[in-house]
């Protein structure tokens, strides 16, 4: 099966166990309770959102205008059950007023940009919060 694009980036990124920082504590990230669990760095993307909802790529470092958190374009569909990236699925999802031919070039740059389709490049490791140490969905 060929995945759609989903969100995707250019690394580095930070590496290891979710970028813990020196004080040795891990950044919490916010996805959908129906999001794919992140798959191993180089297999197929799955839209799982992880790295995007980690770090912006440098181009969602343009769009968002920060280096840490959620990127802007980084987008949950619910019918495909994935986490998408607004520069290449529809840039108008953020800026509605963009027009169609501008919209069209900047997902040809963006899926160059990002390298869509080339597998997950993101080597953070991930636990949801009720497996991590102490932690619990409840
Ligand atoms: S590149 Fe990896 S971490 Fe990012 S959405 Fe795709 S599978 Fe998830
Ligand atoms: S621009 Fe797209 S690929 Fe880059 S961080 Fe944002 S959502 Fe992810």
């Amino acid at each position: 099966m060929t995945l759609p694009p989903g969100p995707h980036g250019t690394g580095p990124r930070g590496t290891g166990p979710a970028g813990n920082d020196a004080a040795g504590t891990y950044p919490v990230i916010l996805l959908h309770a129906d999001a794919p669990a992140k798959p191993a760095s180089g297999a197929a993307c799955n839209g799982c959102g992880v790295c995007c909802a980690w770090q912006p790529c440098p181009l969602g470092v343009l769009v968002s205008g920060r280096r840490q958190g959620a990127c802007r374009a980084l987008w949950w569909s619910a019918p495909h059950r994935q986490y998408r990236c607004a520069m290449v699925s529809g840039a108008r999802r953020l800026w509605p007023r963009l027009p169609a031919l501008a919209e069209r070039a900047l997902q040809g740059l963006a899926r160059r940009w990002i390298a869509a389709g080339a597998g997950c490049d993101c080597d953070a490791e991930v636990s949801r919060a009720a497996d991590a140490p102490g932690g619990s969905r409840d």
